[in-house]
């Protein structure tokens, strides 16, 4: 009976989701957490170190800072000046990346990974930049590899193609945020036990990479419903594609890490 009403209870959040940026808070931490398991003793060393002066412990405790600075009235410049960073919109029909076209200014998320990777390796720079570089890298990693963060610019990434879920009226970009990942009924920490059940993927390839994967995975792995209508078997059919997703962004989060942090 606990079982039954507790699975209500998480039926109630697959359905009725907060309309979240980004992957969800959860899937944000699955990945961090995956990657913390990966990092040799130096990194992890150098992560504890530049995390000290906060309240924060963990990858996952610093996951979704970047998107809370929404909410965050003291940080509304910093929000300001960072919210185009958290995506990429590519030119339909292709997913070829093109800077000048897909990332003027440098004001999209593979461009962001790649800037804060440098300051994160940067031992010139304090130790306050660093760690504010830190915590952007483990959330726009994650962001790359949420499909719909690297879609069309023509709707938005998705943001514009309605959908009813449940009855309710919502957007396919908000689905991949929350409920395909939610559709498995665990916690961020259960669920990260039990991805790292199997060893993660090799990690390969650069963040423009990474983004045109994301883009090629809304053009071919059929994530646009024709009827518009999200169920219960769109979900469980979605869910193996978001948690390879997910993976992919936790090894190769880790190997960036240890590539600027693992050096003695
Ligand atoms: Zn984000």
């Amino acid at each position: 009976m606990l079982r039954f009403v507790l699975g209500l209870g998480l039926l109630a959040l697959v359905f009725f989701p907060v309309l979240a940026r980004a992957w969800g808070p959860s899937g944000h931490r699955i990945v961090a957490q995956l990657a913390e398991q990966r990092l040799s003793p130096a990194a992890h060393a150098q992560v504890q170190r530049l995390l000290a002066p906060t309240a924060d412990r963990s990858l996952a405790d610093v996951a979704t800072w970047a998107d809370d600075l929404r909410d965050d009235r003291s940080q509304r410049a910093l929000w300001r000046a960072t919210s185009t960073l958290h995506f990429v919109n590519f030119t339909s029909p292709g997913c070829h990346y093109d800077p000048p076209r897909d990332c003027p200014d440098g004001r999209c998320v593979v461009s962001a990974i790649k800037t804060y990777a440098r300051i994160l390796g940067d031992r010139s720079r304090s130790d306050w930049e660093r760690a504010v570089a830190l915590r952007f890298v483990v959330h726009f990693i994650a962001d790359a590899h949420q499909p719909l963060h690297a879609g069309y610019r023509h709707d938005r990434g998705g943001n514009r193609y309605q959908v009813q879920l449940n009855g309710r009226g919502t957007h396919l970009h908000a689905v991949w945020d929350t409920p395909v990942l939610a559709s498995r009924l665990l916690g961020w920490h259960a669920y990260a036990a039990e991805l790292a059940r199997t060893p993660l993927p090799v990690a390969r390839g650069t963040p423009a990479q990474w983004a045109e994967e994301s883009c090629r995975a809304t053009r071919d792995d059929n994530i646009y419903p024709r009827d518009h209508q999200i169920d219960a078997a769109y979900l469980a059919r979605m869910r193996p594609l978001a948690e390879q997703r997910v993976r992919e962004a936790a090894a190769r989060l880790a190997e960036l890490l240890n590539r600027e942090l693992g050096r003695r």
